[in-house]
């Protein structure tokens, strides 16, 4: 037979286009309507109601970027509505344009009682009729929010829509549409039934019967269906493709379990403001849908989320919970938001947990166990033990099938994290976490599944994210009519718990594991873009850290209150900040300004906190003196670690101008500086070793040119090293005083529009360090700053601190996995080392950098470098600009114990107290660690008890041990979980790391092992 299947695809496809499709509307009446624009940012319902609305009509323009117009709109119902086969409601269309759904206008619709009734977006935009009609009178509000396409297409070009402030008043849209229809049910079906065998011809293999027979079954709905009759003749045309829809699927075919979903950022390229109402929208109608549709289930992620909700929208909440409490919408992930996993310390990813987790438990009495993280960049090795001891036991992300390089080789299987704790793992191989459920998603799933054989079923998340509006009614037809259907992978409505219970009894025993951190290759540049907004994030951590130890003191030793509220407060605004869009820098200038400013109050309200605590703790009268207060978990110039007391007296180092610069020199080391303020030379006394490699220099400002191929502000590609400048001019050197008091080196360089002062000085004593502070007033586009050192050591790995612990990452190129990590994450420090001597870079406020393999004069040596500065023009296209500080220290001869030390000074420095006769024992740590354990955090419980919680971890990746003087009265230890209560997530803990059998309480730990105590009061 002829093979005519193409021709006879292109006339079903333009008669269901022209003649099928328009017929699904029988009938529509315009309604009258008025409107009023804010005069600024979004109102609430009832200020709107106060808003001066005058008549439009249809076609007039409407919306300046990022303002809200408010509707109304009225009209009746026609007597004869509804007709038998067909349903009336309420189309709105604002004018949408080609960018996707939550990329441009989006609107709300509310009855006139003030209850949001539905989100409305371009390819969900209709408004149920029941809600807002008394009567047959139609009468119910819009809130319009033009929301403008901020990419534009161009998602490298920088862009003034970014910002309100830049943004301008050119009105952005027109309305196009407010109507009361009428919608054939009859005809909606057709196209349904249309569109999932048009969707399966697409991805049968031609040469199949099946295939021929699907088309044949459309043709013959054509041939019945009449172009002028369609309502009429729909039900006939659905008749024609019965047989061909009435399955079975095949016995052996993948399955996919269907949760709906609505990927909402928290920020990106809108503001947080304008999250709360795309969360809002998007609730509205995945509850709208769920009281048309029943066979649908909704995962949710993100308490933050949640608490807009409620705060913003309490009857939809209301709603919501009925329908938590049903399991039709299902809290997932358990965090506070979908954080970034590779910049937040240690104790953010646990307050993440805590933060999300109180909050599912406290309002709907549940404990989520899946990680939900779909779209972060990257997955740090601490996740697994950090989750696992929050109680969780799967996790889901999609977001490796995005790598640049390699492609990961499992879909199911057990991810082990550093320490060896797992989390059952699930990559949805439909690689999308916004799948609107057609047949090519399906097959794609199918086919891309990495686990056939033993194992056969994904989960697919379905629905518009960010403002799109979630699931639609068609995905959930397509979904029905995909559910057992030959030719076809099968369809279950499904939700992510089901999904992991099946999948892990089906797969438990045999899946494979993949060890250790998860790294995106890809997003390189999220590490270091925005740098104001990472600064702020690590502040923020440290004196949060600071402040939850000296007001736990303050509680104990002196009766003070505990500033539960204001800490809960801040915590959750970090936690929002460290949402995957904020801290990796890839947000709108709109929402790196907001973040600086939050970061600028937290900072100052954290100050005050922990300087009111202080001095609550070292009350008395007298004569004043100072000392300082060590929030450190390691002593620091002979003050005990989380102690307050004198600093020993040390012989300050020196500085002396010499023929070629300068030499700074201590009872430890010497470092050469050049008249170019470059450092020629560092030598190790104790080990009597020179770490510069003859002919290099350290301390080298570096340029690159920084274009990426697309995503600005998110990537750095390998190409940045190939144009590079060396920044060895030298504007002034002085010799100046320096932070510390000691004499100091201060540079001065300017390059291109930029100028860069650097303050170099040694640490006292018999410390090789250098501490280098780094001033940049960086003017630059498309250019990345880094600050290199390159060392005689030989190593073919270094270390970089992540989350209680570091991580091993290659400094070489051998295979295509460790050639795609040629820039990596790290918090406080890195280092390289050969098998007895290692160097360490330790930092402030800095994440990225890179360490490899180099060639020197005398063989192999180590480029270890650190980066400072990025200039990304979207979507923020003054990223970075402006002054910027930051600190960094080189140590030589550092174990990796040493590394966490010098970590812990430069980000919890020493901080000066006044007192006046304290009472001694005041200033005496809460806790004393004897033995090589650190503290993580020291705290009251969050249930208010009273109770201390202390968290421990094992630093080094070996075995600890280590006894624990609790200098409080107390009434006991006890080993729980993140969440603190005893009992609970029992089989997820270690409970024999702890041993208090003969009154002294001991702790032994694994590599990496974190460790929560409760101790009773
Ligand atoms: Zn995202």
């Amino acid at each position: 037979m002829h093979d005519k299947s193409a021709i006879s695809l292109g006339r079903i496809d333009r008669f269901v286009r022209e003649w099928i499709a328009p017929a699904v509307v029988r009938a529509a009446e315009p309604l009258n309507f008025t409107f009023w624009e804010t005069p600024d940012e979004p109102v609430t319902f009832d200020e709107a109601m106060t808003g001066q609305f005058i008549p439009g009509e249809i076609g007039m323009p409407w919306g300046k970027p990022w303002r809200t117009t408010w509707f109304h709109l009225l009209g009746q119902v026609p007597q004869s509505w509804p007709l038998p086969g067909t349903r009336a409601e309420l189309l709105v269309d604002l004018g949408w344009i080609d960018a996707g759904p939550g990329f441009q206008a989006e609107a709300a619709a509310w009855n006139p009682q003030g209850d949001l009734i539905k989100g409305i977006s371009p390819r969900n935009h209709f408004v149920p009729l029941a809600p807002v009609t008394t009567d047959g009178n139609v009468d119910f509000y819009v809130e319009g929010a033009s929301n403008p396409d901020v990419p534009g297409g161009a998602w490298t070009r920088p862009t003034k829509m970014g910002d309100k402030a830049t943004a301008g008043d050119q009105m952005i849209y027109a309305v196009r549409q407010f109507d009361i229809a009428l919608i054939d049910v009859e005809v909606e079906a057709l196209i349904a039934d249309v569109f999932a065998l048009r969707g399966l011809v697409d991805v049968l293999p031609k040469e199949t019967p099946r295939r021929a027979e699907v088309i044949m079954a459309l043709e013959n709905m054509c041939d019945t269906v009449d172009p002028e009759n369609v309502q009429g003749t729909a039900v006939a045309g659905r008749a024609q493709l019965a047989d061909a829809l009435a399955g079975p699927a095949g016995a052996s075919v993948h399955e996919a379990y269907a949760v709906g979903h609505a990927h909402i950022d928290s920020a990106w390229l809108w503001p947080i403001r304008e999250t709360e109402r795309k969360v809002g929208r998007t609730v509205g109608n995945v509850l709208a849908l769920m009281d048309e549709l029943d066979d649908f289930r909704y995962a949710f992620s993100s308490a933050q989320q949640y608490k807009w909700i409620k705060e913003k929208y309490p009857s939809l909440y209301e709603r919501l919970k009925q329908r938590v409490a049903e399991g039709r919408i299902v809290p997932v992930g358990g965090m506070w938001v979908e954080s970034d996993t590779n910049m937040p310390g240690g104790e953010a990813l646990v307050r993440q947990f805590v933060a999300g987790k109180s909050f599912f438990k406290r309002e709907f009495g549940l404990d989520p166990r899946s990680v939900w993280l779909p779209d972060s960049f990257g997955y740090t090795g601490s996740l697994p033990q950090i989750a696992r001891q929050a109680g969780m036991r799967d996790m889901l992300t999609q977001k490796l099938t995005w790598n640049d390089t390699d492609i990961m080789p499992h879909s199911t299987f057990w991810w082990e994290g550093t320490d060896g704790s797992r989390l059952f793992t699930h990559f949805p191989p439909v690689a999308t976490y916004n799948s609107v459920l057609d047949s090519p998603e399906i097959e794609k799933a199918s086919r891309d599944f990495n686990d056939k054989g033993p194992a056969n079923k994904s989960l697919v998340p379905f629905g518009y994210g960010d403002g799109g509006g979630g699931p639609t009614r068609e995905m959930v037809f397509q979904g029905r009519r995909l559910a057992d259907l030959e030719g076809s992978p099968k369809v279950r409505m499904s939700d992510p718990d089901e999904f992991f219970d099946d999948a892990l009894a089906q797969y438990g025993e045999q899946a494979p594991t993949w060890v250790g951190e998860m790294y995106l290759e890809y997003h390189r540049g999220t590490y270091t873009s925005q740098h104001r907004t990472k600064r702020g994030n690590r502040r923020s951590e440290s004196l949060l850290y600071e402040a939850e130890l000296w007001a736990t003191a303050a509680n104990i030793r002196a009766g003070a209150e505990y500033p539960y509220e204001a800490l809960s407060r801040i915590w959750e605004d970090v936690l929002l900040m460290q949402f995957h869009d904020i801290l990796p820098g890839s947000s709108i200038a709109w929402v790196h300004r907001q973040a600086e400013e939050k970061y600028r109050e937290i900072e100052a309200q954290l100050e005050d906190l922990i300087r009111t605590s202080l001095s609550q703790l070292v009350a008395g009268e007298g004569e004043k003196r100072e000392l300082v207060a060590n929030s450190s978990p390691r002593p620091q110039s002979g003050v005990p670690a989380l102690g307050i007391g004198a600093t020993e007296t040390t012989p300050t180092s020196t500085l002396k101008a010499t023929e070629g610069g300068w030499l700074l020199e201590n009872s430890a080391a010497k470092f050469t500086m050049s008249k170019q303020g470059l450092l020629t030379s560092a030598y190790d006394m104790a080990e009597k070793r020179e770490i510069i490699p003859p002919g290099e220099v350290g301390n080298l400002l570096q340029l690159f040119r920084d274009i990426p191929n697309s995503w600005e502000a998110w990537d750095i590609e390998h190409h940045y090293k190939r144009v590079k400048t060396d920044l060895t001019d030298v504007d002034q050197i002085d010799e100046v005083e320096g932070p510390d008091g000691g004499q100091a080196l201060r540079i001065r360089r300017s390059f291109s529009n930029s100028t860069v002062e650097q303050v170099l000085w040694l640490a006292p004593g018999e410390d090789p360090t250098l501490h280098i502070l780094t001033e940049v007033d960086w003017h630059e586009k498309q250019k990345l700053l880094k600050l290199a050192f390159p060392l005689d050591l030989v190593t073919d790995t270094s270390e970089s601190e992540m989350q209680f612990g570091f991580a091993r990452r290659p400094a070489h190129d051998n295979t295509s996995w460790d050639a795609a990590k040629f820039e990596t994450v790290a918090h406080r420090w890195l280092r390289a080392a050969e098998s007895d001597y290692g160097v360490v870079l330790s930092n402030d406020c800095t994440y990225g950098h890179d360490v490899t393999r180099m060639r020197t004069r005398t063989g192999a040596g180590t480029l270890m470098r650190v980066s400072l500065l990025r200039a990304p023009l979207f979507p923020d296209p003054v990223a970075d600009q402006g002054r910027h500080v930051m600190r960094h220290a080189l140590t030589l001869g550092a174990t990796v114990r040493g590394a966490y030390d010098h970590g812990y000074e430069l980000n919890l420095p020493l901080r000066p107290v006044e007192v006046a006769n304290p009472a001694e024992e005041n200033l005496v740590p809460l806790v004393a660690v004897v033995g090589d354990i650190d503290v993580a955090a020291v705290k009251l419980a969050e249930d208010r008890s009273g109770d201390v919680i202390l968290r421990l971890f094992e630093p080094r990746g070996g075995r600890a041990s280590a006894e624990l003087e609790l200098d409080f009265p107390n009434a006991g230890v006890e080993v729980v979980g993140l969440l603190e209560e005893p009992g609970l997530h029992q089989d997820f803990l270690n409970l024999t790391a702890l041993d208090t059998s003969d009154g002294i309480i001991r702790v032994t730990l694994r590599p990496f092992e974190l460790l929560t105590l409760r101790v009773r009061r």
